[in-house]
């Protein structure tokens, strides 16, 4: 990958490192493939959902009065939990922690600035629970033994990426033309990535060494995005739908299609 980087790769290396790759896909695979497939069920009843709810919604606005054909749009609540005013769009603002600990102990405080999540590839242990998450020393510790317990080196990164990342510390000339790996602590997502369907592209330099050094285009990965989206196409509906729904006028539907409580 280094000599990919340098320009000094041959063909049967290049070979060598789709086999690797390929090898890589496997070996992930069997560590959360399953996961992937328990989310994919959830998200197929979430569809169900989706298509249950889209027919019900159909079939009341039939019922309601003339003019109002749609069931009135609830807004949906903002998050809880936004990004800090000030730091632009950078996804990871760190907490103040104590110094002066050793790396292992800044773990809760990792898993909770960087949203229980990969720092490089956004897989989280939600979705695959089965995930290792790992500390990953963003300077490599063999490179720079001083940061060791800083935790502003520290990331919070799924132990695939870490292996992948490695002890990679490229030399200030190659970071000068961008290659090294992006942070999301200080670069923002949307300047080095950007998405074709579910492929991250690169816009810098910085997002084309990530994207090539990390594999972000791994299996497991567009399977995580297709499954993403998959939900975010669903949600509006669903939330919206139910919120719509407590607020439907029962009282204006024809007597026919009422139900009658049983005695
Ligand atoms: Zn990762």
């Amino acid at each position: 990958m280094d000599k990919k980087f340098s320009g000094a790769i041959t063909r049967t290396e290049e070979n060598r490192l789709s086999y690797v790759r390929w090898s890589l896909d496997r070996v992930d695979d069997a560590k959360y493939g399953q996961d992937l497939e328990v989310l994919e069920s959830a998200v197929e009843r979430y569809e169900r959902l989706h298509a249950d709810m889209r027919d019900l919604q159909a079939q009341l606005a039939g019922y309601l009065p003339r003019g109002k054909t749609e069931m009135s749009r609830v807004p949906s609540r903002p998050a809880n939990r936004t990004v800090p005013a000030g730091r632009d769009q950078r996804l990871i603002a760190r907490s103040q922690v104590e110094p002066g600990k050793k790396y292992p102990e800044y773990r809760e405080e990792l898993r909770y600035d960087f949203f229980h999540s990969c720092a490089y590839c956004t897989m989280s242990e939600f979705e695959a629970q089965s995930i290792r998450m790992t500390i990953d020393h963003y300077e490599p510790r063999k490179a720079r033994p001083d940061l060791t317990n800083e935790y502003g080196n520290l990331m919070y990164a799924c132990s695939v990426c870490n292996e992948r990342k490695s002890d990679r510390y490229p030399p200030q000339e190659a970071r000068d033309n961008g290659q090294r790996f992006f942070r999301p602590d200080e670069d923002v997502r949307a300047d080095h990535f950007t998405r074709t369907a579910i492929f991250l592209e690169p816009v810098t330099e910085v997002g084309n060494f990530s994207i090539q050094t990390l594999d972000l285009n791994r299996r497991g990965l567009l399977k995580l995005r297709e499954l993403r989206k998959r939900l975010a196409d669903c949600d509006p509906l669903v939330s919206e739908g139910i919120l719509a729904l407590r607020s439907f006028h029962i009282d204006q539907l024809p007597r026919e299609v009422k139900v009658v409580p049983q005695p």
